[in-house]
This record gives C-alpha cells, structure tokens and sequence, in this order.
C-alpha cells in the first residue's frame, strides 16, 4: 500500500479521557474512531489488526475440531424467557422493540440461540462431541465502558459452544478448547495465564480465565511465575490424544494462578516467594463448563446408545477478540509508540523513501515495494514529501515490525538501512539482503 494512498489519519490530539496507553496510541495512529459511548469505528489501519486476529483465532479453534458458523446480532426475547435469562439479565441487555411490538435484543451472548439451533437438529449422541462457534459483534450496555476498545459496549467476540453426552465427555471438549487457547495467544504474540476462575452454579474446577499481564488490567493477579515458563502446545499438538489433553491442563494448573476474585491467602503462601507475581491483567478469554444449565430448559437432548434420552452437557469459550487489539498494545509498546508482533501487525514492513523527487532514490524504494510484495508481503510504502523526522516518527508510532529507509547516500553506495522496530537494531545492508531478512528467506 502506497502512504499517499491510504486511510491513516494520525492525529497528536487524543482527548483527556483516553486513560490508557493503548487507548492513546489507537486514537493517534488513527485505527480507531470514537462513534459513541464504548461504541468505535475501525479505521483501515485498526481493521486490518482486528483481521489478522480473527484469523487466527479461527486457525486455532477450527485446528482444534470447533466447527465456525455465523448466528445474527439481533435475538428474539422469547429464545431467552426459556432460559429464563431475559429477566436475569439485568440492564447491560440492550431491548428493543420491533414494529409488530415484538421483544428483541442486541445479543450480549449466544448460548440461548445455539441451544436452540442445537435442539432443531441433533438428536443422537453419535453426532457429539460437538463444537460451534462464531465470531460475532455483542452488545452489552456496560456502567463504565472505558479504556477504548478493551471496555467496549459493542465488541467483537468469539464465542464457541460444546455439546457432550455426558460430564466426562464434556470435560474432554473442555481441555480442547485450554490447549487450543494457549496456543492462540502464543501466536498472537502476548502470554495469557490460565487463571482458575468462579464456575457459577455448577461448581467443579472447569471454568478459567485467561489474563495478560498489564498495569492497566482490571484484575488483580497473583501467580507462580514458573507457569509462565511452560510452553504452549504447538502447532504439531494432537487434539485427539485425551491424555495430552489432560496434561497439557495439569501442566499448568499445578501452579498457583488466580484473580482477586477466586484468590486464596493460604494456597498462595505455599508458592515460593521469589517466584510470586503480584500484577495486574486483563482478561481476554474466559472457558466454561455449565453443564445442563441451558440445556435442561430448553429441552435439547439427545439418543444415548442404550435408546433413552440424554439431556445434552454443554460449555461457553469466549475470546475478547477486539479487546485483544488494545490488550497486545498494552503488552507490547515502547515509549514511542506501539511496537506489534509480527503475526499481528496491520503491514509487515514500512518503506521509507528520504527524497522521493530524486529518480535514483525511487528507484530502489519502489524495487522495495515491488520485491515484498513479489514475497507475499503486505509493505507500507511511503512516498509522501513529508519531513523525515515526520516520516520516521509515524512509522515507529504506527510500530510495524521492520523498516527500510531509502536515501541517497545510501543509494550511491548500493545500501539501504534495516531497522528492526522491537530491538531498535539498524544495518546498512543491499536491499536484497534487507528483503532476506523480513521474508527470513
Ligand atoms: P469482564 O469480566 O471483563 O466484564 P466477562 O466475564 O463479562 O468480562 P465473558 O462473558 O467471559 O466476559 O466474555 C468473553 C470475553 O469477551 C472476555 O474474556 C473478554 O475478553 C471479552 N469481553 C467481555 N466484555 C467485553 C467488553 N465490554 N468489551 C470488550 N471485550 C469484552
Ligand atoms: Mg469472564
């Protein structure tokens, strides 16, 4: 994409409620616009990050056997009285009327609709274990949307919902969805802790948060630091090995992880002391077993192989995938602004060209375009007669993860320089040398 081309309005002004780090930094790098309270347009910039992590969680989740549909926004209030939840819900459901005086609501959530699309068609267990998920905008009429993206009112989130035909089945589905989030965060390039979390009515030990360490995080955090050196599964992972799946669980719950909310003095003080962390995070997934909860009333069960009816046991898998863009902000930023990882990142390398009016600098600079995106790369080519303090400024603000500035000098000696945007380090090295080294060729 060529600078002079895009949609990038950076902007130094962000407004004094913009508490937060990442908040300021999607206000001045343009990716994002404020329509309304916790309410945000994507700008080009941001919706090519909100992209690259879509796809990635559905990479992931799809590898771990979750099948993706796509359910609508809007719900019908009835779906939800069988639940008994539209009461329940209380005021962050946002109701509204439609002109034949029907009840409908922006969906904060989507288990009553898949139950219901669940009921409609399955009726025998040899169709389980099962696994549905979407990635669909939510709407929750929060008291404080605040922090930007990260505490919207409406927000993107993927929800997955499992279906079992017994606890113990269930819990398999359950340890699927854990491996399959360690290794969506760890391709995303944070480190999410699996956080023991409060399971509601049902009790047992099969509801955990995933939460990355931030001061701004909402949630206390208390942990044994050694959790964070257990590495994720991996791309190689088999889902179906059941007890891979239960050690990849026990690998990490036998460390002390908890929130403020679940957190246990006693249990705590028996971790090291020097291996405590004591932080904050941000929570960005949340996995759940809830058994017949749903289930139950809205009667969706199904044949056993004995010929009787069994009541389905089902699981919630949420991923705040919005939230996320301004969660690895949070986590990965220096103090000129923000620095992505490279699986993430709106472009994968910026081009800047010092003098765009000289022919022999344009020359290379456009061989750079050409010769990137000839290797599959999506480069941000600026050719814009702007100050190179200005140019330079923006391309370490917008943080993509390489940068080659071409200038005359440079030119003349068959050199452009490399600069690596996370370490700082910066080469002058042939361009094809530079192309080597972002293709990792
Ligand atoms: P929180 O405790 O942060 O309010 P929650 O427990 O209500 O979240 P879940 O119902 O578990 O959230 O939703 C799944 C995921 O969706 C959360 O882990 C979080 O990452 C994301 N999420 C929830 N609420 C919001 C919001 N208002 N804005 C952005 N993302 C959100
Ligand atoms: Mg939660």
């Amino acid at each position: 994409m060529r600078l002079s081309r895009f949609f990038l309005p950076v902007t130094k002004d962000v407004p004094s409620d913009a508490a937060i780090v990442s908040h300021q930094l999607m206000l001045r790098t343009g990716m994002i616009r404020q329509n309304g309270a916790g309410i945000y347009s994507w700008l080009p910039l941001g919706f090519k990050v909100l992209k690259k992590i879509e796809q990635i969680v559905r990479e992931e989740m799809d590898r771990a056997g979750a099948i993706e549909l796509l359910m609508p926004t809007l719900q019908q209030a009835d779906l939800w009285r069988e639940s008994g939840r539209y009461e329940a819900y209380g005021a962050e459901m946002l109701r509204i009327t439609d002109r034949h005086d029907r009840d409908m609501l922006y969906g904060p959530t989507n288990e009553e609709m898949i139950t219901d699309i669940f009921r409609q068609y399955v009726k025998s267990y040899k169709a389980l274990p099962l696994n549905l998920y979407h990635q669909q905008w939510k709407f929750r009429d929060e008291v404080r949307p605040r922090f930007g993206v990260m505490r919207g009112r409406e927000f993107l989130m993927k929800d997955a919902y499992s279906f079992d035909v017994s606890e113990e089945a269930a819990r398999i589905s359950y340890q699927k969805m854990f491996a399959a989030y360690l290794n969506t965060f760890d391709r995303l390039g944070v480190t999410a802790i699996p956080m023991q979390a409060d399971p509601g009515p049902i009790g047992g030990d099969l509801s955990h948060e995933f939460l990355i360490l931030a001061d701004s995080g909402e949630s206390a955090v208390f942990c044994d630091k050694a959790v964070l050196d257990v590495p994720p599964p991996g791309a190689d992972f088999d889902f179906e090995d059941e007890a891979a799946l239960k050690a990849e669980m026990e690998k990490r719950t036998r460390f002390y992880a908890a929130t403020d909310e679940k957190h246990d003095e006693a249990a705590y003080a028996a971790v090291p002391e020097d291996s405590r962390i004591e932080a904050r995070g941000i929570e960005v997934g949340h996995i759940f077993y809830f058994g017949t909860k749903y289930s139950e009333p809205m009667k969706a069960d199904v044949q056993t192989p004995e010929g009787k009816l069994a009541t389905i046991h089902g699981g919630s898998y949420g991923i705040g995938v919005s939230r996320l863009v301004g969660a690895i902000i949070e986590a990965s930023h220096d103090e000129n602004g923000i620095v992505w990882p490279a699986s993430v990142a709106p472009f994968d390398a910026g081009i800047i060209s010092m003098k765009p009016d000289a022919a022999d600098v344009a020359a290379v600079a456009d061989e750079a375009y050409a010769k990137l995106t000839a290797a599959s790369k999506d480069p941000l080519y600026d050719e814009t007669s702007d100050r190179a303090g200005a140019k330079f400024n923006r391309m370490d603000l917008i943080g993509l993860p390489w940068q080659i500035t071409v200038g005359p000098r440079g030119v003349k000696e068959g050199k452009v320089e490399l600069k690596h945007r996370a370490s700082g380090e910066k080469s002058d090295v042939t361009l094809d040398e530079a192309i080597a080294r972002i293709t990792g060729a």
